[in-house]
């Protein structure tokens, strides 16, 4: 208590109280309450009162009690006050195109516009100082964990993610292209061949793809490699750096290891790789209590080897509208039909229950365990849709009937993923992940059933929601040789587009694997927020466009020409 003080900022708030004037000042760290008073200091309060919205001011002054009563306890500086004896106006601020302190959110696109104006709201600085601590949270802890941290370059080759590149023009090589990194996988393995056994990044991604809400076209990756490491290794390490996040983020303790699901099972109960386990309600199959079934809907599909699946919901009363919204929703989703039954006494009551035996009624209790007033819900199709459909449907269930503990963190790694997955639109087999991952086992001359081609790869899930993947990967060539012919990628295609790294692996390339995390995904939810844009600095909107600079732009003639570009007309 009164020292004298000197301190600079933003004119929050400025109230007129007839003789005092009160200003909030505010920084990155808070708010003070600065007093103005014409005995104190006459010259300081004549200027306040010229003073406005956010002009930037330096105050001298000393440190006081506020008066008992008057003392703010939502603030942590809320039992002081600097009575001024000067003031400086730095600089002035013209009228904001929206206030700064309220509570209600502006506009998207001005507060994209003016980034600068909407940062300075405490709610936002909040999360980009979180932001900043969270990276020096990682840094740490992987550096603490033997971990380098190394950059790969932005001007590469493209990397086969899945998403569009986009591209850069060179003027040394005209008609050539760098690609900007879907990610810095091979250059990572490279490290990996260059003796960094263990490597992290935090890392801009950049990838071409139509956006949504929590999508952008660059972002950023928490990257990691290990060598002389199996998946399990990889596992614990990523475990350890979510434990690190989490705790710093939210304070709470959380439980390692996770639960690990195989692929296989996350598809046929869940209908999704990446499992929401915020609520339960799985997919029960009941396929094989219809083989000899005279009802026609499933006989077909009995017939034709696709399933039939139920999901129970337990301890709900729903009415006719009820069940007619689920088979609208059901529909609108793509599904043929949805059947739906409710448990009675001691019997099934459905619109179709006349169609079944009585040991196929029995059969569906017996298998879901139904109890009196449980609703099941019932699909018949091929495998894939019945998984698809019924997963989503799941989904709806949840929400409609607020199934989902939304205060849960639900981690989950989902395992054991298939190594290849059929393309139609390529008319044949691409990565799962990447073309860089290794499989279960050896895959050099393999000729077998291609879908059940085991991959080491892991994701991390969280609340249904992928935040990170990764892979044990092929550190030998033969073995990454052996992907490309699955993949049906010739050899000189594989040397043109890989060429250094399958050298690379040549020369006494260790064991290695890896993983990335999405960094911004991970905030966002760790914080609670509805986008991604809310947690990157300066985010694109949904048509990639920078409203603050106005990215992207046309270039000018010159730059055109030294490129040789000649731009045509749509
Ligand atoms: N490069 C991969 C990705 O960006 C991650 C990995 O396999 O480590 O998804």
């Amino acid at each position: 208590m009164d020292r004298d003080v000197r301190l600079a900022g933003w004119v929050f708030r400025r109230r007129d109280h007839g003789g005092l004037i009160f200003v909030d000042l505010r920084d990155v760290t808070g708010i003070v309450q600065i007093v103005f008073s014409p005995e104190i200091a006459p010259d300081a309060h004549a200027s306040a009162h010229d003073i406005k919205q956010e002009y930037v001011i330096r105050v001298e002054g000393k440190v006081s009690r506020r008066p008992e009563g008057t003392e703010n306890t939502n603030i942590p500086t809320g039992e002081i006050e600097v009575y001024a004896t000067k003031l400086d106006v730095l600089n002035t601020c013209k009228p904001l195109p929206f206030q700064l302190e309220e509570d209600e959110e502006p506009n998207e696109s001005l507060r994209l516009k003016y980034r600068y104006l909407d940062m300075r709201r405490p709610q936002v600085q909040k999360i980009f100082t979180e932001r900043s601590r969270a990276l020096q949270v990682l840094r740490s802890y992987l550096v603490s964990q033997g971990f380098f941290e190394i950059e790969t370059p932005f001007l590469t080759k493209s990397t086969p993610e899945g998403a569009r590149d986009f591209i850069v023009p060179s003027r040394l090589n005209l008609g050539q292209f760098y690609a900007l990194p879907q990610s810095p996988q091979l250059f990572k393995q490279i490290l990996m061949v260059a003796g960094f056994n263990r490597y992290f990044q935090l890392v801009r991604c950049f990838r071409d793809e139509d956006l949504r809400a929590d999508r952008q076209p660059e972002f950023t990756q928490l990257d990691l490699e290990m060598s002389f490491v199996d998946v399990d290794d990889v596992i614990a390490l990523s475990e350890g750096v979510t434990k690190e996040l989490v705790e710093a983020l939210r304070g709470d303790r959380l439980e390692t290891p996770f639960v690990r699901m195989d692929y296989d099972e996350a598809m046929e109960r869940y209908g999704t790789d990446k499992p929401d386990l915020r609520f339960d309600l799985p997919m029960v199959e009941l396929t094989d209590t219809f083989t000899n079934t005279g009802f026609g809907v499933f006989k077909k599909i009995v017939g034709e080897g696709g399933a039939i699946k139920a999901i129970v919901l337990k301890g709900r009363t729903l009415s006719r509208k009820d069940l007619d919204d689920a088979v609208d929703s059901a529909k609108g989703m793509g599904s043929g039909g949805l059947i739906w039954m409710r448990k009675e006494a001691d019997k099934l009551a459905s619109p179709i229950v006349k169609f079944l035996s009585e040991q196929e009624t029995t059969g569906i209790i017996e298998r879901l365990g139904v109890q009196e007033g449980d609703i099941l819900f019932i699909m018949a199709d091929s495998r894939a849709r019945v998984n698809e459909l019924m997963g989503r449907f799941r989904l709806y269930l949840g929400a409609k009937y607020d199934l989902i503990q939304k205060d849960q963190f639900r981690f989950l790694w989902v395992v054991n993923f298939p190594l290849l997955e059929y393309s139609e639109e390529e008319k044949r087999y691409v990565a799962r992940h990447h073309p860089f991952t290794s499989g279960m086992h050896s895959i050099i001359g393999y000729s077998g059933d291609y879908d059940t081609i085991k991959a080491k790869a892991y994701d991390l899930v969280l609340n249904g929601v992928e935040i990170g993947g990764g892979s044990i990967r092929n550190f030998r060539s033969d073995e990454q040789m052996a992907m490309f012919q699955l993949l049906k990628i010739s050899d000189e295609q594989a040397v043109e587009q890989f060429g250094f790294l399958l050298e690379a692996l040549e020369m006494g390339a260790p064991p290695h694997g890896g993983i990335a995390f999405g960094f911004d995904r991970m905030l966002m939810m760790l914080m609670n927020l509805e986008s991604i844009r809310d947690v990157i600095p300066f985010p694109k909107t949904q048509k990639g466009t920078c409203l603050l600079s106005g990215a992207p732009a046309r270039v000018s003639q010159k730059q055109l020409n030294e490129l040789k570009i000649r731009t045509v007309k749509e």
